[in-house]
């Protein structure tokens, strides 16, 4: 929350916020990998909570590595630096490259829609039943960030990047609030500014409804937002926000890193813990850290 005590200006606010949720999406994602696909039961059984960085899962992660989550975000506001803005060809030139640096993961969309770009040349796939999973939402924050003074040129930008792989309207109806969710956080800091768009949301699409949270951590975008918004709107601090959403199990890095978007542009960096900071990956916080103050000057 922000308030007259706090001792830094506006836009160091905003920048903190902004680094916050990139941090938190990070964050997330190398903390929820660990227990990615499995029950709630299991890693009841095996961590009790599962609280810690430390790497492991089905992926053998070193602790403190990101997975796909994180660098495709990174390879998209990468793409849109060296372009000096919005390009949607360079973004998809950017996934192509990073899929082919041979990445830990690669969502089964993803990697058709990459293809399909390949051999197509065309920045969209088509609409398809299909295409209903997280992977173009998990990416989006950095069209955010670059486009945080136009709320509209923001949906359409987060929409474009993820018709590259992922073309559904359930996911385009998840990032379009997420997004718009993520700039007010960003702009305000406070809660109260997207408590309307998550409903606005559910009332347009009602299977979004997360109270109470009908128990599914798939990689089904509804069943990730419901686990997200569970967490976010049910806690009031960074950490207890991300040990709630990953302790659900399944796609756990994926919406361990959307829920970490999220509280981090609510509580900002101060709000992450020191230790999970500590862990992550060397060359992470720096990346995130030039790319946001980079992606804030061109918005
Ligand atoms: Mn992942
Ligand atoms: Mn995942």
């Amino acid at each position: 929350m922000t308030n007259e005590n706090e001792p830094l200006n506006s836009n160091a606010r905003v920048l903190d916020r902004a680094l916050g949720a990139f941090l938190g999406l990070a964050v997330g994602d190398a903390l929820g990998a660990t227990v990615e696909f499995m029950t709630s039961v299991e890693i009841a059984a095996r961590y009790r909570i599962h609280n810690q960085i430390i790497g492991g899962g089905w992926l053998s992660l070193k602790p403190g590595q990101v997975t796909d989550d994180t660098e495709m975000a990174l390879a998209l506001g990468a793409a849109l630096i060296a372009s000096g803005g919005w390009n949607l060809r360079a973004i998809a030139d950017a996934f192509v490259a990073w899929m082919r640096r041979g990445p830990v993961d690669i969502g089964n969309t993803t990697r058709r829609g990459l293809v399909h770009y390949l051999s197509t040349g065309q920045l969209s796939v088509p609409p398809s039943k299909g295409d209903g999973g997280n992977g173009a939402a998990m990416r989006h924050l950095p069209a955010v960030l670059v486009s945080l003074n136009n709320d509209q040129m923001l949906v359409q930008r987060c929409i474009e990047q993820a018709h590259i792989t992922h073309h559904h309207p359930k996911s385009d109806a998840a990032i379009t609030t997420l997004g718009r969710m993520t700039r007010r956080l960003v702009l305000f800091g406070t809660e109260a500014a997207v408590d309307e768009l998550a409903f606005d949301l559910i009332r347009c699409h009602p299977e979004f409804t997360f109270r109470p949270w009908p128990g599914r951590t798939s990689g089904y975008v509804v069943d990730t937002v419901q686990t997200v918004f569970d967490g976010f709107f049910h806690t009031d601090n960074f950490e207890d926000c991300l040990v709630r959403v990953v302790n659900r199990g399944g796609d756990a890095d994926t919406a361990g890193a959307l829920a970490g978007q999220l509280a981090g542009a609510l509580y900002g960096t101060r709000g992450i813990p020191d230790r999970w900071l500590n862990r992550l990956a060397p060359g992470v916080i720096s990346t995130v850290r030039q790319q946001t103050s980079k992606l804030l000057r061109l918005s």
